[in-house]
């Protein structure tokens, strides 16, 4: 018996963003160390910010203001 696909399915590593294809990159939880800036602008990971909750995603992507992120 199969089971049926979460609707809301987690992105993971070499997946691309649905609307604009970026690359999908990891998010960072918790708080940022100083560096981690120069890593958002160069698009290489996303701030997910302080909040922990359960099935947080792990990959977003990482073009600023697309409804995918
Ligand atoms: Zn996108």
């Amino acid at each position: 018996m199969a089971r049926r696909a979460s609707a809301a399915r987690m992105l993971a590593e070499g997946d691309v963003c649905v609307l604009c294809s970026a690359t999908v990159v990891p998010i960072v939880y918790g708080f940022p160390a100083p560096d981690a800036f120069d890593e958002v602008e160069a698009g290489r990971i996303v701030l997910g910010g302080c909040m922990m909750y359960p099935n947080a995603p792990d990959y977003a992507c990482p073009t600023k203001g697309c409804a995918g992120a």
